[in-house]
């Protein structure tokens, strides 16, 4: 855990080494040591000074959010913070000059116990990265940080920093005053003891800059104008960008605001309530679990079939040069794997190619990629429209037309060239792959590989197995989408599969909503502050109402009589056939897209679906003609997607409920502070969240019915997550 030795000089060296892992990291044992070794440091008369460093290729990741995820119990968990503080303030105080050797990534945790240090050499090393990331979790940094920064470096600079987790390299830190020096690498344990012995030789106290008499805080405390201006401005601009969904930075800026307008120890028992009171919320429970843990996993494939050996890819094809054509295949090159792109025409491949190279363009021009780079990567993708090209692709992906018929033909005309062994994948968004993968003639082989828009940005694919898909097939198509550095999550095959499926009923509420006559700007407003990053009738503008409208005619005709007509295929039927109103792409949708400003909502809206009260005349409990109210509206908009995805693990379309989390918050930016669709069933408690969709249920429909499983769970305790 950590190796201390004490030289000729007089100098305790404390290398934190953790056993097991590739990096140190806080916790309770790991800290207790820590603590226990500097204590002896300090107590030994022998010691005249500590140099702290660390045997792995960095030098600590942070606190161990497995500990923190656990935690329940907010007076225990408050009581060793206090505790931990006052170690911290030990070492400050305890008049031995104490210098940390920071070889490599000092993040979180890490980085607060090397404030706690008198002095702090980097190594300059290309990949370290230093900074307090906590926030990006729901947490703050607990452990001095907001009151320890803000005194080195001054508010200005601090807030950001804490408030949004940024990791800066070590010139960056140096500049600004986080750190006090950047030397070679391996030098730096070297220059720390350097200036131990001579702190030592110098004769003066080691103290920080906030226990010498007459500390003033860097360019003024909050109390000062510039201060009281900057909380105004910070205060305001973070409610109007996260509608207060998320405490922790509204934490952290209290925590500077409070602490420091007051002396260094009150400002520390400041922090650790609120830390505390972080650490307990749901918020960063739903965080760790979804963007943390749920995310390594599906990094890792956790869930990948067993004994299939890992597939290299050397040589991909891309059917269809197309907006998703081109960027797959961007993402492709970019991951060092040759693509061969093929279209129909030529012409219509170097399309593709060209898309590639307009997007990479920009990449140069903002000075983050070379334009040697950019030809190394361009030269990585053959257009053709030459089906023999694709001979030696160890996987074909196609992303032609969305229809069965011309699908069908290229599957046959690619399988007709490929190995044996090579697998087919569609990126088809609506057509079962079961159904598509009768045109294969090796259907074990065949998989669907969902993508989203833009594909050489978007983070997530979703793997659709069909029927006949083999274990194997599985197992390498993750391999691909982790070659690619995406997230896979798995699902089973179904209409809409697991992603489309769910989204699809954020958007088709905002439409029932409309219908109802809510006022349209309402209904997007109170998607923004669910949390969405898009509010529904704005969304369905982005994806087209045509689309809305397409696919419920594609499922009506598939389902025939068992079809049950909604608001939202109502509406999109009146806005693309009556009103010619397509959405975004043709300039007219819910909303008006002027070629020289802003769009707006259109006005004609009112005409069409009149709102049922005139605006200004809401009332909550004035009966069924009152306009609902925001949070009524966030419960239909947010349950309306717990529900659906409650019925796709019931169905068996998903395979465990991580997936639907980590695929929600991924794949169409579902708030990660409720933890994902079933997280937040699990933050509501299944009892109180079956009642609501019982209540939802009898006054909205079944679309809002509570499925089995659910009631299942609820009556017998059981829960999605511990
Ligand atoms: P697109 O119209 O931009 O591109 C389709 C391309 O396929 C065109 O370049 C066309 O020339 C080519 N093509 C048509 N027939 C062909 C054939 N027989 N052989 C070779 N090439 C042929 O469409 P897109 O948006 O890229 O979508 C492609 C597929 O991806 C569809 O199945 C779609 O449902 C799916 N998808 C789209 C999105 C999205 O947001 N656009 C997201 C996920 C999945």
């Amino acid at each position: 855990m950590l190796n201390y030795t004490v030289d000729a000089e007089g100098i305790a060296t404390l290398e934190w080494d953790y056993p097991g892992k590739s990096q140190n990291i806080l916790n309770h044992a790991s800290l207790t040591t820590f603590v226990e070794a500097c204590r002896m440091a300090l107590a030994d008369t022998s010691v005249r000074g500590l140099l702290i460093c660390s045997a792995k290729k960095d030098f600590i990741a942070g606190g161990d959010l497995a500990e923190l995820a656990g935690v329940t119990d907010a007076a225990a968990f408050h009581a060793a913070i206090v505790a931990w503080r006052g170690f911290m303030r030990s070492l400050e105080l305890g008049g031995k000059p104490v210098a940390a050797a920071l070889n490599g990534s000092t993040l979180g945790g890490g980085m607060e116990l090397a404030l706690a240090f008198h002095y702090r050499v980097a190594a300059d090393n290309p990949k370290a990265r230093f900074g307090f990331p906590e926030v990006t979790l729901g947490l703050l940094p607990g452990a001095g940080g907001t009151q320890r920064l803000p005194r080195l470096i001054g508010m200005q600079a601090a807030a950001p920093l804490l408030m949004e987790g940024k990791r800066i390299t070590a010139a960056e830190a140096l500049k600004i005053g986080m750190i006090h020096a950047v030397v070679p690498a391996g030098e730096e344990r070297h220059t720390a003891r350097k200036w131990i012995l001579d702190a030592i030789a110098s004769g003066v106290r080691p103290l920080q800059p906030w226990d010498v008499k007459g500390f003033k805080i860097p360019g003024g405390g909050p109390g000062t104008p510039h201060g009281m201006q900057m909380f105004m401005a910070a205060n305001a601009m973070l409610r109007a960008k996260t509608f207060d969904n998320y405490p922790a930075p509204k934490h952290i800026l209290s925590c500077i605001y409070e602490g420091l307008a007051t002396d260094f120890d009150t400002g520390l028992a400041i922090e650790a309530r609120y830390f505390t009171n972080l650490v307990i919320s749901p918020v960063s429970k739903n965080m760790i679990r979804s963007l943390f843990f749920g995310m390594q996993d599906a990094n890792k494939l956790a869930s990948r079939p067993a004994g299939v050996v890992q597939q290299k890819y050397t040589k991909i094809g891309m059917l269809g040069a197309g907006m998703m054509g081109a960027g797959i295949a961007m993402s492709t090159a970019t991951a060092g794997i040759a693509v061969v792109l093929l279209d129909t025409t030529q012409e219509a491949a170097e399309m593709g190619k060209a898309y590639a190279r307009a997007q990479w363009s920009k990449q140069v021009q903002k000075g983050r990629m070379t334009a040697d780079a950019m030809e190394a990567l361009l030269a990585r993708i053959h257009p053709t429209a030459d089906y023999a090209e694709l001979k030696g692709c160890e996987l074909v992906i196609e992303a032609v037309f969305e229809q069965r018929e011309i699908k069908a033909a290229v599957t046959q005309q690619a399988e007709a060239v490929i190995a044996a062994d090579a697998i087919f994948a569609s990126n088809t968004s609506t057509l079962p792959i079961t159904g598509l993968a009768d045109a294969s003639v090796r259907p074990a082989n065949f998989i669907g590989l969902h993508f989203f828009s833009p594909a050489e940005k978007m983070p997530l694919v979703e793997i659709i197995v069909g029927k006949a898909t083999s274990d194997a097939t599985l197992a390498r198509a993750m391999d691909f989408v982790r070659a690619i550095a995406k997230t896979p999550i798995v699902v089973n095959d179904s209409r809409g599969f697991y992603t489309s499926r769910v989204f699809g009923t954020y958007v088709a509420e905002g439409m029932a909503l409309l219908e109802e006559g809510v006022p349209p700007a309402l209904i997007d407003k109170a998607g923004l502050i669910a949390g969405m990053p898009v509010g529904p009738l704005a969304l369905a503008d982005e994806i087209s109402i045509e689309l809305v409208h397409k696919i419920g005619q594609q499922t009506k005709a598939d389902l025939g009589a068992a079809f049950v007509e909604r608001a939202a295929d109502r509406i999109a039927a009146k806005m693309v056939v009556d009103l010619g109103r397509l959405g975004r792409k043709s300039g007219a949708g819910f909303y008006d897209y002027p070629a020289d400003g802003s769009k707006y909502l259109w006005p004609g809206l009112a005409r069409h679906f009149p709102a049922r009260v005139p605006a200004g005349t809401q009332s909550a409990g004035a009966g069924d003609t009152a306009i609902p109210t925001v949070d009524e509206i966030i419960e239909r908009l947010i349950l309306v997607q717990s529900v659906e995805t409650a019925r796709c693990l019931e169905e068996k379309v998903l395979r465990a409920p991580i997936d639907a989390d980590v695929g929600a918050i991924l794949g169409w930016g579902y708030p990660p502070f409720r933890g994902g669709p079933v997280g937040w069933l699990h933050t509501l408690g299944l009892p109180a969240a079956v009642a609501a969709l019982d209540r939802l249920a009898a006054k909205h429909g079944s679309r809002f019915a509570a499925p089995t499983i659910l009631r299942d769970m609820a009556a017998s305790g059981e829960r999605f997550y511990a």
